[in-house]
């Protein structure tokens, strides 16, 4: 059996500080070779079971651990990534296709950034307050089933597992099946970086098998899970019975709302470079650009013009700007949307169905822009998780946010406006978990999440710290 790293141990579960064998096995195919590149265990409820109980017994140490030293345990484990980030990137590109360049700089780079955050805020975090007579403390939830998504495999796994141990919660990770390759560099990195037996701990599978048998397990005290409406959905249902707290990051469809004063060039080529990056598989990526009427058909050529400069191939080719699909799958899923909005009748500004020239096979779709795309269209509503973008044209500033705001999800979105006054007010009016105005740069501090069935929690910063802990009141 082959792995990217020649390492079989990586293709394991890891429980309670050893590699585990498991039957079954799950293949993880290379999306722009369709090679296998290697085989991971199909685990279901008996390594959930070993892996929960592996967590539950490392629990009570973990949590006593003085804080300093849980926060240093995270920023050991992010030096680990730092000093493996280039054995890290070529995994997550062999495994689910992310160009080589985005991989070493924004695969590897974010779950740096997140993990220094919640490592720095640890100190002057409020653990105790006073209210009245009481005293109120905050404690660590216990142990915390993760489920995660393929489209950033490092990045999703620890911006649940950094601030659940510093929080001082133990852990049970699904990885996703389909990148199931990172989390295993990451289980060897806690390993060398001396994190005791059984509190970090990975159980490979599929949803229906190993994620519902960790959600609805009664020694999982929290789930906290990434990934499509429909999964977390599930997760959501199967923990019900044991009542335990549940947080979803879950899909988005957002909008990219450019007022009739903002400097259009800005806006198209930033809007269009959130909504393509990593191959438009990205929760928070703008998939919809809403432009006033009168500037709909400018903006279209702008983007189309764009959109050109979007290399689309081989990832570990350094100028490769677009990747295959994460999947064969996700390929079939894409082009079947972009079939779907010729036949809705929206207009094909660039791209279309099939693969891009030259590339017969991988899992590759060309970059496409749809324009005159009506709100009540399936491509202006269901999450394409592709490179996609709908250019819908609006009459005046609320039949913009009215059209924003009218799917059911809510994960981000943008305004490009002529002030940052303006660009306030209307990002103020957008039911979404943040909004970014003219650029605003991403912040690995700010809370992360959704409204609506964009799901329920934070993630990232304090708000991220606070969803692994429990409130206790003491009355004095
Ligand atoms: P997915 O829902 O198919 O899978 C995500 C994870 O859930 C995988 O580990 C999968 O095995 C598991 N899963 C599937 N069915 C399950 C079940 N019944 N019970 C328990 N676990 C189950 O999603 P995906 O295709 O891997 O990722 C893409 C989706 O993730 C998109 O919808 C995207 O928007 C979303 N996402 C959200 C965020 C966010 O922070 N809001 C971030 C990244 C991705």
């Amino acid at each position: 059996m082959e792995t990217t790293t020649g390492t079989e141990t990586l293709t394991r579960h890891w429980i309670d500080g050893a590699w585990q064998e498991g039957s079954g096995s799950i293949a993880v195919v290379n999306p722009a070779t369709g090679q296998t590149i290697a085989e991971v265990p199909a685990g279901g409820k008996a390594e959930v079971d070993a892996a929960v109980m592996a967590a539950r017994h490392a629990f009570n140490r973990w949590a006593a651990t003085p804080l300093a030293d849980r926060v240093a345990m995270v920023l050991a484990i992010r030096e680990g990534i730092k000093a493996r980030s280039g054995e890290i990137a070529t995994s997550i590109t062999a495994e689910m296709g992310s160009p080589t360049k985005f991989a070493n700089t924004v695969q590897v780079g974010m779950p740096m950034a997140t993990s220094k955050g919640v490592a720095g805020l640890a100190e002057s975090f409020p653990w105790t307050e006073e209210i009245g007579n009481s005293l109120v403390v905050r404690e660590p939830v216990g142990v915390v089933g993760a489920v995660t998504p393929w489209n950033y495999p490092l990045h999703q796994v620890v911006a649940k597992v950094a601030p659940a141990l510093v929080a001082g919660c133990t852990i049970v990770l699904k990885p996703s099946e389909v990148a199931p390759l990172t989390a295993g560099i990451l289980a060897e990195i806690t390993r060398e970086a001396g994190l005791p037996a059984g509190v970090f701990n990975v159980v490979h599978g599929t949803g229906p098998e190993a994620g519902e048998a960790l959600a609805s397990h009664p020694g999982v005290d929290m789930m906290s899970f990434t990934g499509s409406v429909p999964a977390g959905r599930r997760v959501q249902e199967v923990a019900a019975g044991t009542v335990k707290r549940v947080a979803l990051e879950l899909g988005g469809k957002s909008a990219n709302i450019v007022l009739d004063d903002a400097d259009l060039t800005q806006a198209v080529k930033l809007g269009l470079g959130n909504c393509f990056i990593n191959g438009g598989q990205t929760c928070t990526a703008w998939t919809r650009l809403l432009v006033p009427q009168s500037l709909h058909d400018q903006v279209v050529e702008m983007a189309v013009e764009q959109a050109a400069k979007y290399t689309v191939g081989d990832p570990t080719d350094e100028s490769t700007r677009i990747g295959p699909m994460s999947s064969e799958r996700q390929r079939e899923r894409v082009d079947g949307y972009i079939t779907t909005g010729v036949s809705e009748g929206a207009e094909l500004a660039a791209g279309g169905p099939g693969r891009p020239d030259g590339l017969d096979s991988g899992a590759y779709v060309r970059p496409t822009i749809f324009s005159g795309v009506r709100p009540d269209m399936r491509i202006a509503q269901e999450e394409i998780f592709g490179p996609v973008l709908s250019v819908m044209p609006y009459a005046d500033e609320d039949e913009a946010v009215e059209i924003a705001n009218a799917t059911v999800y809510g994960l981000a979105g943008a305004v490009f406006a002529g002030s940052q006054e303006r660009g306030l007010e209307v990002a103020k009016r957008m039911r979404t978990g943040q909004v970014d105005v003219n650029g605003g740069q991403f912040n690995p501090l700010a809370p992360f999440g959704g409204y609506k069935q964009s799901g329920t929690g934070r993630e990232l910063g304090r708000y991220g710290l606070e969803e692994f802990l429990e409130v206790k009141s003491i009355q004095l």
